[in-house]
């Protein structure tokens, strides 16, 4: 299976160091070996897409309404998404579970929104610190899993992607250790196949960069990452690729 390394920008860039990046990133990623998916703020989108049509780089946007097309001032919804290019969306980042307040439901519901749409949503789940040390990390991520599945069914799940970001690792520099990240992700590899979706891919997110990359990829069940701060160098975020590429060559 081919590895994918995501790239989320978060609230970040401008139109020209959007253009450059993107335009690098377009220009030098290897996608024989590795597929890379881009997630650049709303009003950058468009522009990323142009930039990367002629590459194997895919698009996504990094939230959607769950609701259609209508009267929802400030929100956007998958037809807007699909209609500049996007193929990808992330639902529940730790930033939007935590600063935006988005319950499990309402994750689910954008989820369920992405699959009508047509997009594919990458599902974020981790835990906190204080879940961490009250030894709570494996319930927490469960139950996120499955406020998912009451909604969309097995089926539903199989179509999407999950990425473990526990939130202590997120934007920290610290991230989790290869063995932390990997008991996780073993968990959700059990949990997916007893939903009958052991096809999909478990990304880690959380302080990955060139230098802890390749020991995360050496792991079994890590398929794949979602960076944020290191995805907006590019020489970085190629570096990155470049550790899973050598995972999928083994
Ligand atoms: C993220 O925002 O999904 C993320 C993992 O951020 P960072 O790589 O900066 O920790």
């Amino acid at each position: 299976m081919k590895l994918i390394v995501a790239g989320n920008w978060k609230m970040n860039g401008s139109s020209a160091s959007v253009g450059l990046l993107a335009g690098r990133l377009a220009r030098e990623h290897d996608a024989a070996r590795v597929q890379m998916l881009l997630f650049p703020p709303f009003v950058y989108l468009e522009q990323v897409s142009r930039a990367v049509s002629a590459s194997q780089v895919r698009l996504g946007a990094q939230n959607v309404a769950a609701q259609p097309q209508g009267a929802l001032t400030g929100e956007i919804d998958t037809s807007m998404l699909l209609d500049v290019g996007c193929e990808y969306c992330l639902v529940g980042h730790s930033e939007r579970r935590h600063q935006m307040m988005e319950s499990n439901e309402q994750v689910a519901e954008k989820y369920a929104a992405c699959l009508r749409g047509g997009l594919k949503p990458v599902l974020c789940v981790g835990e906190s610190l204080s879940q961490r040390r009250s030894n709570e990390t494996l319930p927490v991520v469960a139950g996120q899993l499955e406020a998912v599945r009451d909604l969309v069914g097995d089926v539903g799940l199989a179509g999407g992607i999950v990425a473990y970001e526990p939130v202590w690792a997120i934007g920290t520099g610290e991230s989790a250790s290869p063995a932390q990240a990997e008991e996780v992700h073993q968990f959700i590899r059990g949990w997916l196949a007893d939903a009958g979706a052991s096809d999909v891919s478990i990304l880690y997110g959380g302080s990955v960069k060139a230098s802890n990359a390749g020991e995360l990829f050496a792991m079994d069940n890590i398929d794949g990452a979602l960076v944020g701060g290191a995805s907006l160098d590019a020489t970085e975020f190629l570096s990155i690729c470049a550790a899973a590429a050598d995972k999928t060559e083994e």
